[in-house]
C-alpha cells in the first residue's frame, strides 16, 4: 500500500490463494464499485497507460502475454518476430506466459468517451473494439438544428431545450397524423429546412431540401444518437401540385447528431424544379410514425 493514497490492488487467484479473497478493483478510475462482507472496494488509477502496450511493437497487448525468465513481457506476434529471443536480455521468450499481465488486463474497465456527460457504463479493456456501446452510448452529443445556435447537449437536454428556445407554432408534429412540413426555399442558400418536434420535449425531425441541377432533394433525418429504441420513426412525405403527387415512404428514418450541409446519395425525395410553385415556401405533407406502434 502507498501511504497518503487510496491506491491498492489485491489480485485474488493461484498466486494469492493463502490470503483471504479482496475484491478485485482495477480501473482508469474506478467510483469504487460495490463491497460485500469482508471484500474491499478500492479505487486504483493507472497513470502509464504505456504499461498495458507491447513494449516491442507497442500495440495494445492482448492475451496471450509472454515473458522471459528475467520478466520482460512480449506479445504473441512479437515472440515470432524477435524468433523468441528477448529483445532485452537475449533469453529465450515464447514459452512462459506472463499470467499476472494477463490477469491485471482483464481486470481493466475503460470509462465511455462520453462519462463526462453522464454516462457510466464502463468498457473492457480487452474487448475495446468490439464494444458496441460508443456508437450507441445514449450520452452521444447532439447539436442544435437550428442556424446560429451552437447548442450541443445530450438527446433530451436538446429536446427540452429546442423547445424552450425555438418553438414556434407550426413546430410541432404529432405521430400518425399527416403535419405540415413547410420548407421556405431561399435562392442563395445550398439548403434550407424545417424542423419539426414531437409535442412538448419530443424528438426532433429536420427536414432538409437541397437544390440541386433537376430538382429539390428532401431529406429527412431524427437528430437522436444511435442508440436502439431513440427516436424510431418510419414515416411517407408528399408533395402535391394540381394532381401531380410525389411521395416518399421509409420504413426506418436515419438518425443523426447534427444537421449536415452534404447533399444526400440515398433515402431522398426529389422533386422536379418543373412541379414547384411559384413563391418561397415548399408545401409538403408528412406523417411520422413511432417504429413497433399501431398503425
Ligand atoms: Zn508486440
Ligand atoms: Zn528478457
Ligand atoms: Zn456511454
Ligand atoms: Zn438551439
Amino acid at each position: 500500500m502507498v501511504n497518503g493514497t487510496n491506491t491498492e490492488l489485491f489480485l485474488s487467484g493461484e498466486a494469492s490463494s493463502s490470503r483471504p479473497k479482496r475484491q478485485r478493483v482495477l480501473s482508469m478510475e474506478n467510483d469504487g464499485g460495490t463491497a460485500s462482507g469482508n471484500e474491499v472496494a478500492r479505487s486504483v488509477t493507472l497513470f502509464e497507460l504505456d504499461l498495458l502496450d507491447c513494449p516491442i511493437c507497442c500495440n495494445k497487448l492482448t492475451t496471450p502475454i509472454y515473458q522471459c525468465v528475467n520478466g520482460h513481457i512480449a506479445c504473441s506476434s512479437c515472440c515470432i518476430k524477435v524468433k523468441h529471443k528477448c529483445p532485452y536480455c537475449s533469453l529465450s521468450i515464447g514459452i512462459y506466459r506472463s499470467r499476472i499481465m494477463e490477469k491485471i488486463l482483464e481486470a481493466v474497465f475503460i470509462k465511455c468517451p462520453n462519462a463526462k456527460h453522464g454516462c457510466t457504463e464502463k468498457i473492457p479493456y480487452e474487448k475495446e473494439s468490439e464494444s458496441a456501446h460508443e456508437r450507441e452510448c445514449s450520452f452521444t452529443l447532439c447539436y442544435c438544428p437550428e442556424t446560429n445556435c451552437n447548442y450541443t447537449g445530450v438527446y433530451k437536454d436538446l429536446y427540452r431545450h429546442y423547445h424552450a428556445n425555438h418553438k414556434t407554432d407550426y413546430s410541432l408534429f404529432r405521430c400518425g397524423q399527416y403535419n405540415d412540413a413547410w420548407v421556405r426555399i431561399h435562392t442563395m442558400k445550398i439548403f434550407d429546412f424545417v424542423v419539426l418536434q414531437e409535442s412538448e420535449d419530443g424528438p426532433l425531425v429536420v427536414i432538409q431540401c437541397f437544390k440541386e441541377s433537376h430538382g429539390v432533394c428532401v431529406t429527412v433525418n431524427c437528430i437522436a444518437p444511435s442508440t436502439p429504441g431513440v427516436g424510431e420513426f418510419s414515416y411517407h412525405l408528399t408533395y402535391r401540385k394540381g394532381s401531380d403527387i410525389v411521395s416518399f415512404e421509409s420504413e426506418e428514418m436515419n438518425k443523426i447528431q447534427e444537421v449536415s450541409s452534404y447533399t444526400p446519395w440515398d433515402k431522398y425525395m426529389l422533386i422536379p424544379y418543373c412541379l414547384l410553385d411559384e413563391g418561397p415556401m415548399l408545401k409538403m405533407k408528412i406523417c411520422i410514425r413511432r417504429l413497433g406502434e399501431e398503425v
